[in-house]
C-alpha cells in the first residue's frame, strides 16, 4: 500500500469520502491530495464515479485516481484503520475531542508512523452523522469566520492536507533569493548614488529654482523609505552619471557649430 512519491511518514494515511455526492468535489479532493503528497483514497457509497472525468478536471493525477478504492460501508472503509479523525465543520453538541488540524497535524503523522490513519470527510450536503462521527477517535474543525463554518469539501481536504505537509517538514525548501541577493547597499554606495544624482541635477538646473539641500534631503528621505539593493543603488546612479553626460555632450555639440 506505500506509494513512492508520498513524502515520508504519510503512507499510511488514506483520505475517506462518505458518500460523496458530487463527481467535481471528487476531482477537488483528488488534486488537493496530489498537491499535498497524499496518495490514497477512499470513496464510500459514492453517487457517482467517473475516473476519466476527474483526471480530466485534476490533471496528472493517476497517481491517485487509479488506486482509488471503493467500500458500500464506512465500517468497511475504516476496518483496517488504528486511528480515525473526523473533520466536521462546526463543534456538535456532543461532547467529542475537537482540535484544530494544525494542533492535531502532529499527531496524526505520529500514528500514521505504525499503522493506517483515515482522516474522514462527510457528504457535501449534511456533513457527518452522529454515529459517524461516534467512529473517529478524534475531530477536527477547521477555523473558519464565524457564521460560515461549512467549507467546500475539497478545500476542506486542502486545509487538512496542508497542515499535514507543514507538519511533516514540508515547506521549507528555500525560494528563489531574487533581486536582493546582492545585499543592501552601503552607506558609500548610497552616497555616491546621492552624489551622481544631484551632479545630474544640477547639469539640468533643477536647483535654479529650488535649494539644492532640501531637495536631497526629500530624495535621501524617499529612498531612505525602501532598503535599496547594492544593484538599485548603481542603477540610480548610473541615472545621475547619464544625466550630466548627456548635457555635456549637447553642450559640446553646440559649441562645435558655433
Ligand atoms: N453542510 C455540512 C457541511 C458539509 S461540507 C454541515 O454543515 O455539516 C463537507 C465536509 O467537509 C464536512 O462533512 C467536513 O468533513 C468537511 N468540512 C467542511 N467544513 C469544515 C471545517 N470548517 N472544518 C473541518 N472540516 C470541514
Amino acid at each position: 500500500m506505500t506509494g513512492s512519491g508520498a513524502p515520508q511518514g504519510r503512507t499510511g494515511l488514506f483520505v475517506v469520502l462518505h458518500q460523496p455526492q458530487d463527481v467535481v468535489n471528487i476531482a477537488g479532493v483528488v488534486r488537493a491530495m496530489a498537491n499535498m503528497g497524499l496518495e490514497r483514497l477512499t470513496l464510500v457509497d459514492p453517487a457517482h464515479v467517473d475516473p476519466w472525468r476527474i483526471t480530466g478536471i485534476a490533471h496528472r493525477t493517476h497517481g491517485v485516481v487509479d488506486r482509488i478504492r471503493q467500500t458500500a460501508t464506512l465500517e468497511e472503509a475504516l476496518a483496517g484503520a488504528t486511528y480515525v479523525v473526523g473533520a466536521s465543520a462546526r463543534p456538535r453538541t456532543a461532547r467529542r475531542n475537537y482540535h484544530r488540524p494544525r494542533e492535531l497535524a502532529p499527531k496524526i503523522l505520529r500514528r500514521a508512523r505504525d499503522g493506517n490513519v483515515a482522516l474522514v470527510f462527510g457528504r457535501e450536503d449534511r456533513g457527518l452523522s452522529n454515529e459517524d462521527l461516534d467512529r473517529c477517535h478524534d475531530v477536527v474543525v477547521a477555523p473558519t469566520a464565524p457564521g460560515y463554518s461549512s467549507l467546500n469539501l475539497a478545500q476542506a481536504v486542502l486545509l487538512v492536507a496542508y497542515e499535514l505537509l507543514l507538519a511533516g517538514g514540508g515547506g521549507t525548501e528555500a525560494l528563489p533569493p531574487g533581486k536582493r541577493s546582492l545585499g543592501p547597499a552601503s552607506v558609500a554606495e548610497l552616497d555616491e548614488m546621492y552624489d551622481a544624482l544631484e551632479a545630474g541635477l544640477h547639469r539640468i538646473d533643477f536647483f535654479k529654482s529650488r535649494k539644492a539641500e532640501s531637495v536631497m534631503r526629500v530624495l535621501r528621505t524617499v529612498f531612505g523609505r525602501t532598503t535599496l539593493d547594492a544593484h538599485e543603488a548603481r542603477l540610480v546612479r548610473s541615472v545621475g552619471y547619464q544625466v550630466r553626460n548627456y548635457v555635456a555632450r549637447l553642450e559640446a555639440d553646440a559649441g562645435r557649430s558655433d
